[in-house]
């Protein structure tokens, strides 16, 4: 499950723009701020290519990252803004649920969750719309490392909570990891995960 080379492909602006390869992918995704650069960043390690998506107009597309010259790794623009009123208004475009309706190769959608916060309405809605709509999820929590907060919980009781929301709602039990880019506590845990479900 090694990352030997990882290339920049192409961003998308539309579903059908994507690369016709049929190699297998996954899906990055996740509230703006969940540190999703950062464990694209720490998956990869030194090979910095997500920072690309960083750039002015790459964050509202699509980015296809090659692996290995054998699979996809998918960075999708960021869903809710903090700062926003209405951060639990969904406000994917309707080429993001496109892609999501349309992409045969796609193995599955890592939904990044911020473990240093209690459960976010947004993020159980975007778990909920991919549930029901047949799409495999891995949940990805985020910051693990991070201390509790003078007053919050601590990162796993707020996964613990977070999953008990969605065993109240949901059929189905989505597998989970638990990361950190600063320690990088899950890293080699998600790389396995990820080569188990392309073997499948
Ligand atoms: P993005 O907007 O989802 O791409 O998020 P970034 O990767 O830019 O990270 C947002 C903020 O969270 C930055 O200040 C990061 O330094 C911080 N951050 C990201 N990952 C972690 C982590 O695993 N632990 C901690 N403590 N902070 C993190």
């Amino acid at each position: 499950s090694r990352i030997k080379e990882v290339e920049f492909v192409k961003s998308s602006g539309k579903a059908k723009e994507c690369p016709k390869d049929h190699r297998p992918e996954f899906a990055i995704l996740g509230r703006s701020n969940v540190g999703k650069s950062s464990l694209i960043n720490a998956l990869v390690r030194k090979k910095e290519v997500a920072l690309t998506s960083k750039k002015p107009g790459k964050t509202q597309l699509i980015n296809h990252f090659l692996v290995n010259k054998s699979w996809y790794i998918v960075d999708l623009p960021g869903y809710g803004f903090a700062k926003a009123p209405d951060a639990a208004r969904m406000d994917w475009s309707s080429f993001t649920k496109g892609y999501f309706l349309n992409r045969d190769t796609l193995v599955a959608v890592l939904l990044l969750v911020d473990a240093s916060v209690p459960p976010q309405k947004i993020d159980l809605d975007c778990a909920n719309w991919l549930g029901r709509n047949n799409i495999p999820i891995t949940i990805v929590f985020t910051k693990c490392d991070k201390m509790k907060a003078s007053k919050g919980k601590r990162p796993d009781e707020n996964i613990r909570d977070f999953q008990q929301v969605i065993r109240q709602n949901y059929k189905v039990h989505p597998p989970w990891i638990m990361t950190s880019s600063v320690t990088g506590l899950g890293r080699d845990d998600l790389l396995l995960h990820m080569s188990q479900l392309r073997n499948y």
